[in-house]
């Protein structure tokens, strides 16, 4: 039975935790994003299991959307993504790993080609008559992958080498578009306007999600989000776009404990009254970040019951951890908790866990009952 409410979701009494997965939302977030990307076409990160999200079920409703271009990290990933999805474009972002070109070929995947050697391996692949297409990245400000503008200008030199190589993209990523006055995003800019001019005809991809935010000129020919779909931020200065993800944990048991005892491993959180302590079904081994949990000293995160907050209480146990409902009388065995989602931001749980949505929502565990809502 499907639902719109995570509520309302049926999970079975074996399961201790659960996510709800709104792909009508997702699919939503894409036609926003592509609503603000102008004329250039709207592509989609889906590494890292489409954010933790599931890249099956991600794939088919963004391509139900109407996306036609997705990347992933690994050609791993992409073979698991081209089994459900035989016509989408696939970029692999993390280059070409030696003696893999006839398999990205095989899977049609376009490698994205990100340094010398890989180019080197890739021309002497194409020039044995290899098949295929590759996109080529050029470092522009960031440092991590990319021939340097000074290789890039050297490749372009000689348009015979360029024209044997099959490229249908040349790409570069930015390193700060979420802080849109950082003096990098312009000069990451004006370096990817020369790289189109030594690639005429070539299309060209520089903007993330936020990217495609910091205005029109970042667009290009491609855009690439990936966090801004997911429901995640992507500006220090701007809202996240719809909720896509909601966890939730079940509650084992609900304690009475008296004020001054400590719950939890380590004994560093210290009952200040007669307080009841709800015992969750979660921990971290389910990608709940263990850094999120409290001490006498350090407020950790919230979670969400009942229309209220109920702080986490002490530290996070591998598939435990307790929340303090005194004043959430409400509360009992059985509710479901949310720990992110349409109540509580994942972005403010995270950085409650001192780390980025990105990094929350890929740790989810494989133990989380999943429910994919909304699916086209
Ligand atoms: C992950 C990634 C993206 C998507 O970035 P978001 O900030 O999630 O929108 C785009 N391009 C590259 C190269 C990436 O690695």
């Amino acid at each position: 039975m499907e639902h719109s409410d995570p509520d309302r979701v049926d999970t079975p009494v074996t399961a201790g935790n659960r996510l709800t997965i709104d792909l009508a939302a997702l699919a939503r977030n894409w036609r926003a994003l592509d609503a603000l990307s102008g004329a250039a076409e709207t592509a989609a990160a889906v590494k890292g299991n489409a954010y933790g999200i599931g890249v099956e079920p991600a794939v088919r409703a963004l391509s139900a959307a109407g996306c036609r271009t997705f990347f992933v990290a690994l050609p791993d990933e992409g073979v698991r993504m081209r089994a459900v999805s035989p016509e989408a474009t696939i970029y692999v972002l993390n280059g070409l790993a030696s003696d893999l070109a006839s398999m990205h070929a095989a899977n049609h995947l376009r490698p994205v080609i990100g340094s010398i050697g890989e180019l080197k391996d890739w021309a002497s692949y194409r020039a044995q008559g290899g098949t295929g297409e590759a996109a080529l990245h050029v470092d522009t400000g960031m440092n991590r992958l990319g021939l340097t503008f000074a290789e890039a200008r050297e490749l372009a030199a000689d348009k015979a080498a360029v024209d044997r190589l099959g490229l249908t993209l040349v790409m570069s990523h930015l390193a700060c578009a979420d802080t849109p006055d950082h003096p990098l995003n312009g000069r990451q800019l004006a370096t990817m306007q020369d790289v189109r001019s030594l690639f005429p005809g070539l299309a060209v991809s520089l903007a993330n999600t936020a990217g495609i935010t910091l205005g029109n000129d970042y667009q290009f020919d491609l855009v690439r989000p990936g966090i801004g779909l997911y429901g995640g931020p992507y500006r220090v200065d701007r809202p996240a776009l719809e909720t896509v993800v909601t966890a939730q944990a079940r509650i084992v048991q609900i304690r009475d404990v008296p004020a001054g005892e400590t719950v939890g491993y380590g004994a560093l959180a210290t009952t200040r009254r007669q307080s009841r302590i709800a015992i969750l079904s979660t921990g971290y081994a389910d990608g709940y970040h263990r850094s999120a949990g409290s001490t006498d000293q350090r407020r950790g995160a919230d979670t969400w019951l009942h229309g209220r907050r109920a702080p986490l209480f002490g530290r996070i146990s591998m598939d435990l951890m307790a929340i303090d409902v005194t004043d959430i009388p409400e509360a009992e065995r059985g509710d479901w908790v949310e720990l992110f989602g349409a109540s509580l931001p994942v972005a403010e749980v995270a950085e409650a866990a001192g780390t980025i949505s990105y990094e929350l929502l890929t740790s989810l565990g494989s133990r989380y009952q999943r429910h994919y809502i909304g699916g086209a």
